[in-house]
């Protein structure tokens, strides 16, 4: 006999999901087609039907404490199915924004990320910070070649020691904010999906380590139909940006600590860091700019992108180019295009570092935690095997199983 369950509705949430990118939501009328239509969504209790009827529903808990919205991978093969438009897809992404902004830390800057109203105070920010930076070093461009920045005061355009000092902690409160707001998402599908007894348990290392093993080479992502060319453009911009990492700390590594002068277009012995960059921002702009043109040419498989998607393609896009281009126009030997991009560059640094875990860019972290949660809890993707959990009030009347 079915256990009884008193549904507690929560019609703001659903009105928030709908503002958040869920605009199609009441268009589902249950049929499974999407479920069927994923090719990633496991056998048993497979998504994203059984997220439509919450959503519509306003179950908040049950649809906020819910690992499978980070399976998906936004391929849309679900809403190019869809027999009434209810772009499930979308529903989807709206909900993890949402799981992005409950769990940030500290709450406020989830909240000036994902407001189109704060837009202005979210560019500005990093805005003024640059521009403070510039003012101190002098607020002029230097005589001479061109030298964006120099170990001493006056010696280049904007004093090294500023940056290291602003960057630095840009990134430990990136980070620190990352671990704090990924923890929390962690104790909250704990709490909200208790691990059922005498199950498989993996534990985090090793469920962390499945996770990556199907992350990094974007596995899961590869099975995705409708929307296949989003896999070679995600991989390219994924890698490119670890790539363009790896310059970054190679470079500042020389610079800080090796004391030597960051490298110029003519040194011999940086040819190898300059190739890896430049591969990189070329894969990473690539890889971008195929994203953001499906995006405008191509809604239906792409998804709808929300205010939130377009600001995280703002900086990530616009860090991108900038850097790009500061290597280009030193090289044309214009000193007032060089570094007037040079500020708005580290304008666009600063500005994806600051808000890195309460923008898009967090769905790195969310993505892995939720990943590793369900390996952890004996739900494998690949195999579709019956999760070990059970959902806060679990019961087979609001559980769609198809
Ligand atoms: S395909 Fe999915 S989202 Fe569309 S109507 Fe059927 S159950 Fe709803
Ligand atoms: S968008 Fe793709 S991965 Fe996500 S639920 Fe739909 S079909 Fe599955």
């Amino acid at each position: 006999m079915s256990k009884e369950f008193v549904a507690e509705p929560d019609l703001q949430f659903t009105k928030d999901l709908i503002a958040a990118g869920a605009g199609d939501l009441k268009k589902c009328y249950q049929c499974a087609t999407c479920s069927v239509a994923c090719r990633i969504a496991p056998d048993n209790r497979p998504y994203p039907r059984k997220e439509m009827i919450w959503g519509q529903w306003g179950l908040k808990d049950r649809l906020l404490n819910d690992p499978d919205v980070w399976l998906c991978h936004q391929c849309n093969d679900c809403s190019t199915q869809c027999p009434r438009g209810a772009k499930p897809g979308d529903v989807l992404k709206a909900v993890r924004k949402m799981n992005i902004q409950k769990h940030s830390w500290p709450r406020f800057l989830g909240t000036l990320v994902g407001e189109p109203s704060l837009f202005v105070a979210a560019i500005g920010i990093p805005i003024v910070v640059v521009l403070l930076l510039v003012y101190i070093s002098g607020w002029t461009f230097p005589e001479g070649p061109i030298t964006y920045s120099g170990h001493h005061l006056g010696e280049g355009f904007i004093w090294v020691r500023l940056i290291q000092v602003v960057f630095t902690a840009a990134l430990v409160f990136a980070v620190v904010s990352m671990v704090i707001s990924l923890k929390s998402y962690w104790n909250s599908l704990e709490t909200n999906n208790p691990v059922l007894e005498g199950g498989p348990r993996r534990d985090f290392i090793p469920s962390l380590i499945e996770a990556l093993k199907e992350i990094l080479p974007h596995t899961t992502f590869k099975e995705c139909e409708a929307n296949n060319i989003r896999y070679a453009a995600h991989l390219m911009a994924f890698w490119g940006m670890i790539g363009l990492l790896v310059t970054t700390a190679i470079v500042a590594f020389n610079f800080d600590i090796l004391g030597l002068k960051p490298p110029s277009l003519s040194g011999p012995g940086t040819v190898p860091i300059k190739i890896l960059g430049n591969v990189s921002a070329i894969a990473f702009i690539v890889g971008l700019g195929i994203m953001l043109v499906r995006r405008m040419t191509a809604p239906d498989q792409a998804g709808n992108s929300s205010y939130f998607d377009w600001l995280f393609l703002f900086f990530i896009f616009g860090t991108g180019v900038t850097g790009l281009l500061t290597q280009l126009v030193r090289w044309a030997g214009s000193a007032p295009g060089a570094y007037s991009l040079y500020t708005i560059h580290l304008m666009f640094v600063l500005a994806l570092l600051l808000y890195l875990p309460f923008s898009k860019f967090a769905h790195i972290g969310y993505r892995t935690v939720a990943i590793a949660w369900s390996k952890s809890a004996g739900r494998d993707i690949k195999l579709g095997v019956e999760p070990n959990y059970a959902p806060p009030a679990a019961v087979e009347q609001a559980e769609p199983q198809g």
